[in-house]
């Protein structure tokens, strides 16, 4: 880009990835040299239901220098300290994925393998006694890192839940107010340069035409730009994720706010229930193959938590991802670059990390083939490790109760989970790959509570004698239900720390 004028960004799309990367983009650029517009079609709307986030938000927001009170309080939003499954392993079962650790590790090895000694013993021994975010979940209670403890409650670890609509509308404010040109139009041709292909300019339904040299696609699933314009293919991995639509639909609050999120498996798919403070966001995630919109809608309207505030909303998808991300020069950010289902709340994420990439090889002229190539690759790795952790949860099963899970049980699944499924059974081993999203703590979380049983411990852990072990294990569940004790109720936190201002 010519650094003698400003270099003109423009962003296609203000959904919750046009609006964080206008946000990330107008706090980090110098204004003196960069102009930065975003275009948003209000007949067009956006998505707007990224409503449960995990914990690499509050760096998002630390780094815009938000204010956490101010944020959840505008936002509606509460805490949320991991996701409860009901009924993914077998009818009547449930376990979290919770954001905290387990234990400690010990003499160099993780903690679970402690505690898989005792279960491979047979001994009924919980893995959620040895986490605290687990017992403050599982009590509704919440509080931040208390940073002078000497116990678990100087690293909770936690994210929220808020309303999407009132997210995009707080970025909205917040990149205005840093010289962000907001255009409310919609793109009706898109011109690029005879030779190089590069994106040149888009004219607006308005009549303006507005000239860029560099642009962010967040134009949602279509992608206006990286695949209707510059023809970039999909990666679909419907085999691996068949669920391909859900029905939204929020519902009234109840008395108690629960600090997490619930997903309940049914027999066609899963259900999420998101707490905020003044409503639950609700919706029923199914596959198209197995199931009809009208049984769905009748799907979710029988279980809803409380009563309906909205009519349903229907929304459809195709998990996987965009062949290059970044084209020439254009990089999609958000649901144009690829979507994995909401199951583990990693849509948000995804646009966080790419708006950190594309800062980090942020182009310093014209948009170099290396830098592209590089930023590419390591938007692929992340979402193909993303992908793996999601179809765990639909591949371990027991449940055959319906033609959609004995599909899910008997599918073929990529090499790099079949790997990591193999090395856990064999040894209760885990590896984090490539700095992947998903930590050791999660995918334990996953595979322990789809009832993957390993066939060993670390043999290791057996130069603890077995009564220090055994002292370990109890000192650390004590020190956990003695925290989890401290933490005050979730919803009388939040009325104490940001409640909603009507
Ligand atoms: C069912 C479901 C549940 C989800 N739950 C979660 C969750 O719990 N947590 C999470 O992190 N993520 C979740 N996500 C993902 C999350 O919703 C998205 O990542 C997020 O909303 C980003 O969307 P977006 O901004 O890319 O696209 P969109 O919201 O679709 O925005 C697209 C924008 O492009 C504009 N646009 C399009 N075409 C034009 C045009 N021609 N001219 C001008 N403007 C145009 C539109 O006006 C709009 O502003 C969920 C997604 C789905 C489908």
């Amino acid at each position: 880009m010519d650094t003698e004028k400003k270099s003109k960004v423009v962003i296609v799309g203000g959904g919750s990835a046009g609006w964080m990367t206008a946000a990330a983009l107008s706090h980090l650029l110098p204004r003196d040299r960069f102009a930065i517009t975003l275009i948003e079609s209000k007949t067009i709307g956006t998505v707007s239901v990224g409503e449960a986030t995990i914990p690499s938000i509050l760096e998002f927001n630390q780094m815009l220098g938000i204010d956490e009170a101010e944020f959840l309080s505008f936002t509606h939003g509460s805490f949320k300290l991991g996701i409860e499954f009901h009924d993914w392993y077998k009818k009547g079962h449930q376990y979290m994925h919770p954001f905290g650790p387990y234990g400690v590790n010990m003499n160099g090895i993780p903690f679970h393998h402690y505690w898989l000694k005792d279960k491979l013993q047979g001994k009924e021994d919980p893995l959620s006694d040895y986490c605290l975010e687990y017992q403050a979940a599982l009590n509704n209670k919440f509080c931040h890192p208390q940073a002078q403890s000497r116990s678990a409650m100087a690293n909770i670890k936690y994210a929220y839940h808020f309303d999407a609509v009132k997210y995009a509308e707080y970025l909205s404010a917040f990149s205005v107010k840093r010289g962000v040109n907001k255009i409310i139009a919609q793109i009706t041709k898109v011109h690029q340069h005879a030779q190089t292909q590069d994106i040149s300019s888009v004219a607006l339904s308005n009549g303006e035409l507005i000239e860029g040299d560099l642009f962010i696609d967040c134009s949602g699933f279509k992608g206006l730009l990286i695949a209707q314009t510059l023809k970039v293919g999909f990666e679909d991995w419907r085999q691996y994720l068949p669920c391909d639509s859900a029905i939204a639909q929020p519902s009234e609050s109840l008395s108690t706010i629960k600090p997490y999120t619930i997903s309940t498996a049914h027999e066609c798919g899963w259900q999420w229930q998101i707490p905020l403070q003044h409503r639950i966001g609700n919706g029923f995630v199914f596959s198209s193959q197995f199931l009809s919109k009208d049984l769905a809608i009748d799907c979710l309207a029988k279980r809803l938590p409380s009563k309906a505030l909205s009519e349903p909303r229907q929304l459809n998808w195709i998990n996987g991802k965009r062949q290059q991300a970044w084209k020439n020069n254009c990089i999609a950010i958000g649901l144009s670059a690829g979507f994995i289902e909401p199951l583990e709340s990693t849509g948000l994420q995804l646009i966080q990390s790419a708006i950190m990439r594309l800062l980090s090889l942020f182009p310093s002229g014209r948009c170099q083939q290396v830098d592209i190539d590089t930023y590419n690759r390591y938007t692929d790795d992340e979402l193909w490790r993303i992908r793996d952790f999601i179809i765990l949860h639909y591949k371990a099963t027991q449940r055959n109760d319906s033609a959609f899970w004995r599909y899910c049980a008997s599918m073929p699944i990529p090499d790099s989970l079949q790997n990591k499924i193999e090395l856990y059974q064999s040894s209760g081993r885990i590896f984090r790959e490539n700095n992947e999203l998903f930590s050791e703590i999660s995918w334990l979380s996953v595979m322990n509570g789809q009832g993957l049983v390993p066939k060993a411990y670390h043999p290791l852990v057996n130069n603890l004698s077995e009564q220090q072990r055994q002292q370990n294990l109890s000192h650390i569940a004590g020190a956990m239900r003695e925290a989890e004790q401290q933490m005050p109720d979730h919803k009388a936190y939040l009325q104490k720390y940001c409640r909603v201002s009507t």
